[in-house]
């Protein structure tokens, strides 16, 4: 049944083109979505000929030129490239071998984004485990210099927000090098942060304090981390033989891909709609985020196909380079303020690709959310439930300055990091139907903000 807010918005709304009721045409996204192959397509496509496509890479401007023609094969407007300044860094050999008095062990490691590689030849080390930053203050100097630190706090498994445990654990991640070499460290092996115990190791990326010395940074696969604490305490005079042949060269320029539909009524406002194309070196990027990217897309695609003529312009945008210095989405808000751009609403969809629990909102005062909170009643009906406060994305966040609204896609993230970062975020985990859900319900929000002025 139609809530009592719904005919009052119907009244009010200057929806042209349509004599179905809101209702009817999410009904008609859904089914849509659930029944087209174009997105299998493409995920399928970026997956398998566009792996490994870091910022930088030649298979990111690959994964650019196709999906550039993807958003005009969607029937957008304009489809166009905006430069984007990236690093350009190179993974090399690595190889991670303990000598201890128990044997030898040889241990699943991936060098971190942006590090730096060891000496030809590589480093032969003692190591010293720790959990955290204020350990190495307790454990000093003396104990640290010329050694290689091992970081293995896990990720707190009783947190049910799976990305509260990983920002609890991936400090050591991206500070650990730092931290490490303030205390003489020669290089640091972290615990791969995820809420799994595989084999599958997880990278991403380092960043270096200013007049710290700079000292490689590998992860190391949270299986591994176990055996390798527990050999530890049998001998803590192993030998770690540590090989990274990472590089960082020039920076190097790439692309945003952007598809706009123009607006029937404010054309000059927009509302954005995003994920990231680059992903890491070691995946496909499934999850994250071509996934993501696949969502955007299928937003215009339906809006086209369905011929819903939306009132102000949308664009789909594949943003480069969130993994590493996130410069896309600072380039496309820049940008945007250069052209005097009002930029609406903004939704990034960047935790994975599996079902749709619902949306967070951020940048929005208490009256704008009461309303934005209103539309749950029109996902009911598909199980999209979760309507939260606070939300976004990094891509969209410097948007901010626009006081743009800014939306998170909110999946279940439970799986989420069994596979982000690592070589199991392949074409293969993702569920289609899920990621299907997810267009619809992203195109059906998008679609309801336009229509009610949201
Ligand atoms: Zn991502």
């Amino acid at each position: 049944m139609r809530s009592f807010f719904t005919i009052i918005l119907i009244l009010t709304c200057s929806c042209t083109s349509f004599s179905q009721s809101p209702e009817e045409i999410i009904k008609s996204i859904f089914n849509n979505a659930l029944t087209d192959n174009t997105a299998q397509e493409h995920l399928l496509y970026l997956c398998k000929n566009t792996k490994g496509r870091i910022p930088g890479s030649q298979e990111a401007l690959h994964a650019a030129r196709y999906t550039m023609n993807a958003l005009a094969e969607a029937g957008v407007d304009t489809v166009w490239l905006q430069e984007v300044p990236v690093p350009h860094w190179e993974r090399g050999n690595e190889l991670a071998v303990l000598e201890s008095s128990l044997g030898t062990l040889e241990l699943t490691i991936s060098a971190l984004g942006l590090s730096v590689g060891t000496e030809p030849g590589g480093i032969d080390a003692h190591l010293v485990e720790v959990h955290n930053f204020e350990q190495l203050e307790e454990i000093g100097r003396d104990n640290i210099n010329g050694k290689i630190v091992f970081f293995n706090r896990p990720v707190d498994n009783t947190l049910i927000n799976t990305f509260s445990g990983y920002g609890g654990a991936v400090d050591q991640r991206i500070s650990g090098a730092s931290e490490a070499a303030k205390y003489g460290a020669l290089a640091v092996i972290v615990r791969s942060p995820t809420q799994a115990r595989h084999d599958f190791v997880h990278t991403g990326v380092v960043r270096y304090q200013e007049n710290i010395p700079e000292i490689p940074a590998v992860c190391v696969s949270p299986h591994d981390a176990e055996i390798l604490s527990r050999w530890l305490k049998n001998d803590n005079k192993s030998i770690l033989h540590l090989v990274s042949d990472c590089r960082n060269y020039r920076d190097t320029i790439s692309y945003n891909v952007i598809g706009e539909i123009r607006g029937s009524e404010k054309p000059n406002e927009y509302i954005t709609v995003g994920g990231h194309l680059d992903a890491w070196d070691i995946s496909e990027g499934a999850h994250d985020d071509g996934g993501g990217c696949v969502q955007s897309i299928e937003t215009v695609r339906l809006f086209r196909e369905l011929g819903i003529k939306p009132r102000r312009s949308i664009r789909a945008v594949m943003f480069m380079n969130e993994e590493m210095t996130s410069t896309g989405g600072v380039v496309y808000a820049d940008e945007a303020e250069k052209k005097g751009e009002i930029h609406y609403a903004a939704l990034e969809s960047d935790r994975g690709v599996m079902s749709p629990l619902g949306f967070g909102f951020g940048n929005a005062g208490d009256e704008r959310l009461e309303k934005l909170f209103r539309l749950e009643e029109y996902f009911k009906p598909y199980g999209i439930r979760y309507f939260a406060r606070g939300g976004g994305g990094s891509d969209i966040s410097p948007l901010r300055r626009f006081n743009t609204l800014q939306i998170g896609y909110i999946p279940d993230t439970q799986k989420y990091f069994w596979f982000h970062h690592s070589a199991n975020d392949t074409f293969e985990q993702v569920n289609i139907r899920e990621m299907q859900l997810g267009s619809a319900a992203i195109a059906s929000l998008i679609y309801l903000i336009d229509l009610y002025d949201l």
